[in-house]
């Protein structure tokens, strides 16, 4: 769309991001909570609806909402309490969904993302909903009836909705990728968006620059990717602007994202927007939640993604590489191990930035999929630092310990490759190669002094990298300098 046309709109967006809890069971029944079962093998009496069964609430659920909700600033009330939320559907057994209304467990919070602030409204808990496989016996999509999986029913998730404080397709990008680097950080959410487990509705709306009143907002669901949230809501803004640039209406709806035609399509319209017919869930007490409770949780809470920046930050990496190892956790952990064992940041964070992150690009692998211990790492590192070996030397060996988990004093001594730091031998080879190249030297004598690199990458070339490259500079200097 033509820029000017765009620049005369500002856009507003609102995110209700769903997060499956991590729990080893599901939030009111004694299933496994997990993914990739064989289908309707996770279904106790309970998951099924089945008549007289009674719901008991998942302690470890409650936690990592708490959690969830203090990561993101939120006040915990002192009580909350679940709700039922009626709808039919196939997937849905019961014939509702137990959720919370009116009080849910966080309130309140917000999240910054690039040093602005974006306002959570709420997180509550509620229950999933079961799968439709939308394929026949014949395993073909289109076919004229679809198959229930229930493993999924039950499964707990937190319910985090923000206020339509965004003003950009970026800006929600970044909101929801800083929202998922926090679950997984805490350890209360895988923050897959392929596998579902990260779910994202967006709500989109424009108006007119420097209005104070926001338009209607249309809610984009479907989008299973960082990529496809910024493409949907970039599409949305497009067709929103249209819309009313021919003197049209925005209708409030909701609107399936088609990531391979790239547009949105309407699913429903607010005519047929669901009565929910909200009520007390009264199989469940309202839920009275301690101070100290609270309190605990929030003594338990790990490094957030906000704080391993500022440190890595304080330890002198670029914004840039703290930024890069965040957003990859096994990076990150893998990093704070081997800072643990001692080695220098700096020698550290260069070799991850360089060498290993090239090698996991190139084979679409993870830091854990390699044979790289961070103990291999740090003793590498302490090799170079005690001047066993030279950084050059050590980038030629880092590829073999990452495919072998050999460890790097063992190929040292295999292949002789510590650095020769005797003055008498390193002299010889200067001499050598000063002898060598009288016209360079000519040259150098007469003000061409960057001639030093080249005299250097000579000695080093006789050594195969393995002067010690302080001396030889030192030894050059005193000979033809
Ligand atoms: P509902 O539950 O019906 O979807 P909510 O009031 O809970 O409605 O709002 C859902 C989301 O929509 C919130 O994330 C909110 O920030 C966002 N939102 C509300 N109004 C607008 C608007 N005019 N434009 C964009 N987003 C909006
Ligand atoms: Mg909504």
């Amino acid at each position: 769309m033509d820029k000017e046309l765009r620049d005369k709109y500002e856009v507003v967006i609102g995110l209700e991001v769903h997060a499956q809890l991590k729990t080893k069971s599901k939030i009111f029944a004694p299933d496994k909570n997990e993914f990739g079962q064989e289908p309707n093998t996770l279904t106790s009496p309970i998951t099924l609806g089945m008549p007289g069964v009674l719901p008991v609430l998942n302690k470890e659920a409650v936690n990592m909402g708490i959690l969830t909700g203090l990561a993101l600033n939120c006040e915990i009330p002192a009580r909350c309490k679940f709700d039922r939320k009626q709808y039919f559907y196939p997937d849905l057994p019961k014939g509702y969904q137990i959720s919370q209304y009116d009080e849910p467990i966080c309130v309140n919070g917000y999240l910054e993302v690039n040093g602005k602030k974006i306002g959570i409204t709420r997180a509550h808990l509620e229950e999933d909903a079961g799968k439709l496989v939308h394929a026949g016996a014949d395993g073909l999509a289109g076919s004229s009836y679809s198959l229930v999986d229930l493993n999924r029913a039950g499964t707990p998730l937190l319910e985090i909705v923000s206020e339509p404080d965004m003003r950009s397709s970026e800006e929600a990008r970044n909101y929801m990728e800083e929202l998922r680097n926090i679950v997984r950080y805490i350890g209360v959410c895988d923050g897959n968006l392929e596998e579902g487990s990260m779910r994202c509705d967006a709500n989109i709306s424009i108006m007119p620059k420097g209005s104070k009143e926001f338009g209607t907002r249309a809610e984009i669901k479907n989008v299973n990717s960082f990529s496809a949230l910024q493409r949907a809501i970039e599409y949305e803004i497009d067709r929103q602007i249209e819309i009313v640039e021919e003197g049209g209406k925005v209708v409030q709806e909701t609107r399936l994202w088609d990531d391979n035609a790239r547009e949105t399509k309407s699913m429903r319209g607010k005519e047929d927007a669901h009565d929910y017919r909200y009520f007390p869930e009264p199989d469940l007490m309202p839920l009275e939640i301690s101070r100290e409770w609270v309190q605990r949780i929030k003594d338990s809470m790990p490094e957030l993604p906000s704080q391993k920046r500022e440190r890595y930050k304080g330890l002198g990496l670029s914004e840039y590489d703290a930024n890069v190892i965040v957003e990859q956790m096994g990076l990150a952990l893998f990093f704070d191990k081997v800072l643990e064992l001692g080695a220098t940041p700096k020698i550290a964070v260069n070799f991850i930035m360089g060498e290993i992150a090239a090698y996991l690009k190139e084979d679409h692998i993870e830091i854990t999929d390699t044979k790289l211990t961070p103990e291999n790492l740090a003793e590498l590192i302490a090799l170079i630092e005690k001047g066993t070996i030279s950084n050059n030397i050590g980038k030629q060996i880092i590829i073999e310990m990452l495919k072998d988990g050999t460890k790097a004093s063992e190929i040292v001594e295999k292949k002789g490759l510590s650095q020769i730091s005797d003055e008498g031998a390193i002299k010889e080879l200067v001499q050598k190669v000063v002898d060598a190249h009288p016209a360079e030297v000519e040259a150098y004598k007469n003000g061409k002094t960057n001639l030093l690199g080249f005299f250097v990458g000579q000695v080093m070339k006789e050594t195969k990298g393995r002067a010690n490259p302080k001396t030889v500079n030192e030894l050059l200097r005193g000979i033809i300098g």
